[in-house]
């Protein structure tokens, strides 16, 4: 493996989006931290983000009322994850259990990927909470791995799906279409 190499904050970089109407928040629900890039092989490369889940720390799925139907609606292809059971539907089940908002991030950024690379190829990701905050009731940070094509590549698929994500938990429509056109541009 060659080393990581750092690389400009998300925050830096952040694109504006004179799309919507004045937001009512400045900053993600999700905050992403420290994301990294790993060259893995020729072609395939791991991303790490941090997500700081902020006010939403301690809460699933099942906590807000119609989200996984809502992002289900955006993303329907989302029900071909298979997620921890191994089976397809594996990733249904997770959200209707209740799942914790990083874990649905890590979907959405793989399924992003998925529905805007020319070739669908197929990412995989996990999601795991931040070692310091094992201990804590309330779990906050989390730290996501996910397979992308480019620094470029995953730090867009990551700003989209927190935004979509974001979106979805505060009940207003994510411009879903808007994202995976955005990401179709990059260079893949
Ligand atoms: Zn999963």
């Amino acid at each position: 493996m060659t080393p990581s190499r750092a690389h400009p904050s998300l925050a830096q970089r952040q694109p504006n989006r004179s799309k919507k109407p004045a937001p009512r928040r400045q900053a993600f629900l999700l905050g992403i931290r420290r994301p990294q890039l790993e060259i893995v092989s020729l072609g395939v490369a791991l991303f790490e983000i941090q997500i700081d889940l902020d006010g939403n720390a301690g809460r699933t799925t099942q906590d807000v009322a119609d989200f996984s139907r809502s992002l289900l609606t955006e993303l329907p292809s989302l029900t071909e994850h298979k997620c921890w059971s191994g089976d397809t539907g594996g990733f249904v089940q997770e959200l209707h259990l209740g799942t914790d908002f990083a874990h649905v991030v890590e979907h959405v950024i793989l399924e992003l990927q998925h529905l805007a690379d020319p070739k669908h190829r197929i990412y995989s990701g996990w999601t795991k909470c931040s070692p310091e905050e094992r201990t804590q009731e309330n779990r906050r940070y989390y730290t996501i791995h996910f397979q992308t094509r480019s620094f470029e590549i995953g730090a867009t698929a990551a700003e989209c799906a927190v935004r979509i994500v974001s979106d979805l938990i505060e009940g207003s429509a994510p411009a879903t279409q808007d994202a995976l056109e955005e990401l179709r541009q990059l260079p893949w």
